[in-house]
């Protein structure tokens, strides 16, 4: 269901999404986790249906599509094939600064072409601190140096980068200048073929098994045309747009896992059993199965709405973008949960794909910001502090 209505533009790329993921993304999905192949197919499908351009300006020869679209978009490849969603939300979350307020050189060499579905993009974001990656702390990242005209990146060890070695650019967090405080992060366009970077280590998660999610160091010159924003401010120049963007799409991503796998259970629980009986006819799965609808629409609503405040330029705050990125995500791991309890032993011995999405969904609790962060984020926004 939709509950907050939609335009005939809306409704009509909501089909046209679920369509193309049921074509291209499920025959594939299965293959993606268990080999944990990159889903560059699946990918190459969404760029020659030019959604790389999705939110480039049409008048930088993109779709320009608004963030309710977007969304609407995300959940239907995400209830086919989770890893090719999170590749194409990661894609979206790291271009939209450039799209927003690119130089006139960053049209050219990016954004343009961007729109012909020749730039995909990630985000570099996060770095270990000490020794592998048991502490990640997102908001610690280096310094690079600024030398005639470039940046010099010295050896930096991004943690996850989901596409790593497969996006073309990176959206890449730094300080510039040894001296900047953490509080001060820039960000750089970084260009894969342009600069030297290695794949430290393979990627074996949990779940998201395709993302290609691995640790990458970066070292050399990027040239300042690169610059996303402006040094030092990027954080309060994007705020307005960037973080809503960023959290939104997450939502639509885990939202897709839990709707998925719920249109999965709606058909396999009313299936009828030699013995005649159904999953159906158990009253207490009846109850969850009623549970679980709720709660998907609970958070469909919330994540419409919020994407649809973010369009009209109506909300004051990052608190609905927050409250519907927890909100489905959690609604990602509690129905994937049930679902492994319903379907029992033919869940857990994966002949069903519920443990795939089960496994899919657990990257919400963690991923971005994660949400017991983002719980503690919403305290100030609810009880502004005293002064
Ligand atoms: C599949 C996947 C893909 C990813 N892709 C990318 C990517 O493309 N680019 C990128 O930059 N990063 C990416 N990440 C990294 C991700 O965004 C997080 O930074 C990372 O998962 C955090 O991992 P961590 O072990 O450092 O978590 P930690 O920061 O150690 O957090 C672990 C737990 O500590 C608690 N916690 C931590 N900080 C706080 C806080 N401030 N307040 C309250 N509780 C807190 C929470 O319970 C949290 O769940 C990806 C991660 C995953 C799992």
């Amino acid at each position: 269901m939709n509950y907050l209505p939609l335009t005939r533009s809306q409704q009509d790329w909501q089909d046209r999404a679920a369509e193309i993921a049921q074509r291209e993304l499920a025959p594939r999905a299965e293959q993606t986790d268990q080999t944990g192949q990159y889903p560059q197919e699946s990918l190459d499908t969404l760029k020659k249906e030019g959604l790389f351009g999705l939110r480039v300006s049409k008048e930088h020869g993109g779709l320009g599509e608004d963030m309710l679209t977007t969304c609407l978009i995300v959940e239907e490849l995400s209830k086919k094939c989770p890893s090719t969603a999170m590749c194409y939300k990661m894609h979206l979350e790291a271009a939209e600064i450039i799209c927003r307020i690119p130089t006139p050189y960053q049209v050219k060499h990016f954004v343009e072409p961007m729109a012909r579905g020749e730039v995909f993009t990630t985000v570099a974001g996060g770095e270990s601190q000490g020794e592998g990656d048991n502490w990640n702390a997102t908001q610690n990242v280096s310094h690079v140096e600024k030398l005639a005209g470039n940046y010099q990146i010295n050896n930096v060890r991004k943690s996850y980068v989901t596409s790593a070695g497969k996006a073309s650019h990176y959206q890449f967090r730094c300080r510039i200048g040894a001296d900047t405080p953490q509080s001060q992060p820039s960000l750089l366009f970084v260009e894969r073929d342009k600069i030297e970077w290695e794949i430290v280590e393979p990627w074996h998660g949990l779940g998201m098994r395709g993302n290609n999610s691995c640790p990458i160091r970066f070292n050399g010159l990027v040239p300042e045309e690169n610059l996303m924003g402006e040094e030092h401010t990027v954080q309060s120049q994007t705020n307005s747009f960037n973080r809503p963007v960023v959290t939104l799409t997450y939502g639509a991503a885990y939202l897709g896992i839990a709707s998925g796998a719920y249109e999965i259970a709606c058909l396999e629980v009313a299936k009828r059993y030699p013995s005649g009986s159904r999953r159906i006819d158990i009253p207490i799965n009846q109850r969850r199965m009623a549970e679980m609808g709720a709660q998907i629409e609970a958070a469909r609503a919330l994540l419409h709405a919020a994407a649809s405040a973010f369009d009209q330029n109506r909300s004051t705050s990052q608190l609905p973008y927050i409250q519907a990125k927890v909100l489905c995500s959690e609604a990602g791991v509690r129905v994937t949960q049930d679902l492994m309890t319903i379907f029992g032993g033919t869940a857990f011995a994966g002949r069903l794909p519920f443990e795939r999405y089960f496994r899919d969904a657990r990257a919400g609790l963690v991923m971005g910001m994660a949400n017991d962060a983002a719980y503690a984020g919403m305290i100030p926004m609810l009880f502004p502090p005293e002064n």
